[in-house]
């Protein structure tokens, strides 16, 4: 007998549960639902376009492997945004659930609605202000962070935190949110990524419900928005953002943003939504100094149930200098290396664990590019970030351009966001024709060759 779409799905959900955590399979998998399946093929109703790339991103073999297990073969997957219409006939699918899940109180958080933004928040339990180590380089970020969430909407709004990657943005935001929620747990947060703002602004006007993303967005108690320079030439998630901040500004409820730069820096971003930035406090976090960061790593192997001793936590220190997200990922390694082993966390086994990372001297930045690039062309930095094409500001971009895709591993992705929010072709287009041009022209080589030359020089 032919197993119902239905079923096949059901079963499909208890095996993924088995993989994935309580909080992923509400977010991303109770709200699929199987729109047709034939020999070969199956198509997932999904409640927003987004979510397409967040699944192929990070749970597509999840899916592909519980699918696999339920049919016994192999079928493609494709997937459909489920419009609301849809999902409110789809209540035979949810009282379906409740009879194979046996688990009706997380049944109830499934919402009929794709439209709302309110997700679960999603915040890691370490992310705290009582494991967020304090230093000169992060002291005014932090106090500012806590005094915003000691009496959100009234010292600094919005809160403005800037600084470069890894050096713990994200980590201060959910602290935030970890301590309103400690202290009124019914306080209604909007916490996302700019990303996710910017994603979910288009699928609203795709689906023509920008009214009520937009009333969604201003019955936000607390609106917290993680890496905000990704607003750079979206025009009009811009405009929209702008009014959300005014209508909460208004209603004297927190803000609370983070950028990899300054508000200036961001590059297209209008005057007035500039100025608003800088209304309450642009905090910065600096590159931390040498004594942070070794009280970071003994804090992070501490929180793994592990001590370093000064001479393991010193040498991490002097080896790793700027980004505490590679200093935490070194700890990991050292940990992970030194059980499999069987052996004690001591200095040798800690050279061994890390060769490779630190095998070669450290790696280039994409900063370090745009630094010695900047400087070589004379521009000022936001130029290069900038939307203008006049050729003394265009070129040298391109160069930037072509020189992190030689020196870095970065994605062309992640070198146009890093330069402006511009478009992967952008960055293929400048890679190919500073190439031809390094090929023919003396003096671009000859640029270039002493530019790469300063970058490795300054690792
Ligand atoms: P960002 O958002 O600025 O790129 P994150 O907040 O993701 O950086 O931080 C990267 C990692 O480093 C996280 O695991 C975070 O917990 C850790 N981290 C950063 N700064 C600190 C700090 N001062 N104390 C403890 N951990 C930190
Ligand atoms: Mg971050």
């Amino acid at each position: 007998m032919p197993q119902q779409p239905q079923q096949i799905w059901e079963d499909a959900l208890s095996r993924i549960r088995q993989k994935v955590s309580g909080k992923q399979f509400e977010t991303w998998f109770r709200r699929m639902r199987v729109m047709s399946i034939d020999d070969d093929s199956l198509v997932l109703g999904i409640p927003a376009a987004f979510y397409r790339e967040w699944i192929e991103r990070y749970y597509l073999s999840i899916l592909k492997d519980a699918l696999k297990d339920t049919l016994g073969r192999e079928t493609t997957i494709s997937f459909v945004v489920d419009t609301p219409q849809h999902r409110q006939l789809s209540f035979d699918w949810q009282s379906a659930g409740k009879d194979a899940g046996g688990d009706s109180s997380s049944l109830r958080e499934v919402r009929p609605s794709g439209a709302d933004i309110f997700e679960p928040l999603q915040l890691n339990d370490r992310y705290v202000f009582e494991d967020f180590i304090v230093g000169p380089s992060n002291r005014l970020a932090y106090a500012a962070a806590v005094a915003v969430s000691e009496a959100p909407g009234k010292v600094y709004n919005p809160l403005f935190i800037q600084g470069s990657v890894g050096l713990g943005k994200t980590h201060l935001l959910q602290a935030v949110c970890h301590l309103i929620l400690e202290r009124d747990l019914g306080t209604r947060i909007l916490f996302m990524s700019c990303e996710g703002f910017v994603n979910k602004f288009i699928s609203a006007v795709e689906r023509g419900s920008t009214t009520v993303f937009r009333e969604q967005c201003r019955s936000a108690d607390l609106l917290v928005i993680d890496d905000i320079h990704f607003l750079a030439n979206k025009e009009r998630t811009q405009e929209e953002f702008f009014h959300t901040f005014n209508a909460l500004y208004n209603a004297q409820k927190q803000i609370v943003l983070s950028s990899d730069c300054s508000p200036n820096d961001i590059p297209t971003l209008q005057e007035r939504v500039v100025s608003r930035f800088k209304w309450g406090m642009v905090a910065s976090i600096e590159q931390p100094s040498f004594e942070t960061r070794v009280a970071i790593a003994k804090r992070k192997a501490r929180q793994r149930d592990r001590e370093l001793t000064n001479e393991v936590a010193n040498y991490l220190a002097e080896k790793i200098e700027t980004n505490i997200r590679e200093l935490e990922g070194a700890v990991i390694k050292i940990i992970g290396y030194a059980s499999l082993m069987n052996r004690e966390i001591n200095l040798e086994i800690t050279q061994e664990a890390l060769r490779d990372l630190l095998g070669h001297s450290k790696r280039i930045r994409m900063e370090d590019i745009r630094d010695a690039v900047v400087d070589y062309y004379k521009i000022k930095p936001a130029d290069i970030l900038s939307r203008k094409r006049s050729k003394s500001v265009a070129f040298p971009r391109q160069v930037c351009m072509y020189l992190s895709r030689r020196l870095t591993d970065c994605s062309l992705e992640e070198i146009g966001n890093f330069l402006g929010g511009r478009d992967h072709s952008t960055v293929l287009y400048a890679e190919e024709k500073i190439g031809k041009e390094y090929e023919q022209a003396s003096q671009i080589r000859h640029d270039i060759d002493l530019l790469s030359q300063k970058v490795l020089r300054g690792r």
